[in-house]
């Protein structure tokens, strides 16, 4: 149940099913695609990927990319799945698709649970961006660490407090951004703005 620092370990309980069929999907492969291009989202020399996107579906439920697809250039919906539920203080997600949600995704759960009104959440990783704006624009507690439950109580809290742009730095996991609005677009360009105001790759 607990890993080495003491956390409680992701879990999912997976249903391997379909891929999700919902308009979304389509929004979040062309964004995927240009923050894979821009290198916001890839994967690093050892091999592991990063960068992840969802949109909601309904209630609480949403579709997010799978974990091992940050190496691929162009996603289809058979890369995505639904998350039907989860626990984030259990660390613990029920989804369903042809590939599984990464632990990051009680990041995202935490943010539709905090805002209504998000229906999309990007969620990238910069470092000269990261290092710039940590503590300039909202930031989550810098203990909580990435995919774990603080995270998503970190998130919680923040959002709580409020996120005036829809962006901010993940304190805790270095490199680690979120963006959210309330459509692919809107959350993208927040991205995009910041990269580009910031202009550091
Ligand atoms: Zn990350």
């Amino acid at each position: 149940m607990f890993d080495e620092k003491g956390y409680v370990q992701f879990r999912s309980d997976w249903q391997h099913a379909d891929p999700p069929r919902h308009a979304v999907v389509e929004d979040l492969i062309r964004w995927r695609e240009r923050l894979y291009r821009l290198g916001l989202i890839g994967v690093y020399p050892d091999g592991i990927g990063f960068g992840n996107l969802s949109g909601r579906t309904h209630g609480h439920a949403f579709i997010i990319t799978g974990t091992g697809t940050g190496q691929l250039a162009t996603l289809t919906p058979a890369h995505f799945c639904t998350v039907t539920a989860f626990a984030i203080a259990e660390n613990h997600v029920t989804c369903v698709g042809p590939v599984q949600a990464s632990s990051e995704a009680m990041s995202h759960a935490a943010v539709y649970v905090a805002d209504p009104t998000a229906g999309v959440v990007l969620h990238v990783h910069h470092w000269g961006l990261w290092e710039k704006l940590s503590d300039r624009i909202p930031t989550t507690d810098p203990h909580a660490e990435a995919g774990t439950p603080a995270m998503g109580a970190a998130i919680t809290q923040l959002l709580e407090v409020g996120v005036p742009g829809g962006v901010f730095i993940m304190g805790g996991h270095r490199e680690g951004i979120m963006a959210y609005g309330t459509t692919a677009d809107q959350a993208g360009e927040r991205i995009l703005q910041l990269f580009e105001t910031h202009g550091c790759r």
